[in-house]
């Protein structure tokens, strides 16, 4: 298969082109490189620019013959999405319908979407299912939301099949510790950790320990990236299989508090790792956590490494290899 990665170059898109590449298929990858690195894919045919832009998206259809398209090129973060909506509404929605327009006008029917739990917004429930009710909190969430339906409405007209992949929190590294998670801003919790323990930080502050949860800290769904580089794999062979669309929830099931994970990262680094109690963060739930288990019934997806340390373990070994990102 000929298999087009949009933001292949970011976090997860690079282990994406990764896997497909040990599992022998022809992968392009188109990146603006706002936030993702050359040096993650070194190996893959990199076309460098805009999904938004007509003339690049147009040498890509027509220099290659596309069997299915892994999307991921989007603005993810929360709070920024917040600050500037619009950016996120003109890059996230107008980036994927000029993808979905390629897609239809050069026959190519299959697409898995990176999507978030962030369309469940702050949930009443604790164990969410796909039937949960959505409720986007931010730009980013919304977005990501109106896609969804976007593909719904495109599948319709034009007979393309989508999966759509809710994403609980993505973590952790290739095993060979030569990819992993490098941004400039850095807001998610193992990261941050793992630089205090590093020396690159100070301390880690823990947003709130009031919350209802049984130590008081934020309990969410650690799930490593691999495997969820893995069930888009699953994703496509799926859908062209059975001819379906589909979204599906991607997490491990379990909770972790967030002292849980300054525990497990003091016992994997053998540092002290600072850490002091915040204020709450805005607009964090309790507790998230994944049902995965339409994942599993309809695309035979089981996570592999679903042992906290052993996540926490190969983000370490990226870390070390590469103390400053892909950049130092
Ligand atoms: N968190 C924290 N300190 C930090 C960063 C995150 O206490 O410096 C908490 C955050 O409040 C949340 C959990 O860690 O409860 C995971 O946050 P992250 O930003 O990694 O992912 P999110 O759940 O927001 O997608």
């Amino acid at each position: 298969m000929t298999i087009l990665v949009t933001g292949g170059a970011g976090y997860i898109g690079s282990h994406m082109v990764k896997l497909l590449q040990e599992q022998n298929e022809e992968v392009i990858v188109i990146d603006n490189l706002s936030t993702g690195s050359a040096k993650s894919i070194s190996e893959a045919k990199l076309y460098i620019g805009d999904i938004r832009d007509k003339e690049i998206m147009t040498n890509i259809f027509t220099e290659n013959k596309i069997d299915a398209v892994i999307h991921f090129a989007a603005d993810s973060r929360v709070a920024e999405s917040v600050a500037n909506p619009l950016k996120y509404y003109n890059n996230n929605l107008h980036g994927t319908a000029t993808l979905l327009e390629f897609m239809v006008k050069y026959g190519v029917k299959y697409i898995v979407f990176s999507s978030t739990a962030a369309v469940y917004g702050n949930s009443e429930t604790n164990i969410i299912t796909e039937e949960t009710k959505t409720n986007p909190e931010s730009p980013y969430g919304e977005t990501k939301l109106a896609i969804e339906q976007m593909m719904e409405w495109v599948s319709s007209a034009h007979g393309i099949y989508y999966t759509a992949l809710r994403y609980f929190n993505a973590c952790g590294a290739h095993e060979s510790g030569l990819i992993g998670e490098s941004r400039n801003h850095e807001t998610h919790l193992i990261p941050l950790v793992l630089q205090v323990a590093l020396g690159k930080r100070k301390k880690i502050n823990i947003y709130g320990d009031d919350y209802a949860t049984k130590d008081g800290t934020c309990i969410r769904d650690y799930i490593h990236v691999t495997d969820l580089a893995n069930a888009h794999i699953k994703a496509v062979k799926w859908m062209k299989k059975y001819k379906k669309s589909g979204i599906f929830n991607l997490g491990n099931g379990k909770g972790f508090s967030v002292q849980e994970i300054v525990d497990y990262a003091r016992k994997v680094t053998k540092k002290p790792i600072l850490a002091e109690v915040d204020s709450r963060r805005a607009g964090d739930p309790d507790k998230l956590v994944a049902s995965n288990q339409l994942a599993k019934e309809e695309l035979k997806w089981v996570p592999k490494i679903t042992k906290i340390d052993d996540i926490i373990k190969s983000a370490w070994k990226f870390m070390n290899n590469f103390p400053d990102g892909y950049g130092g």
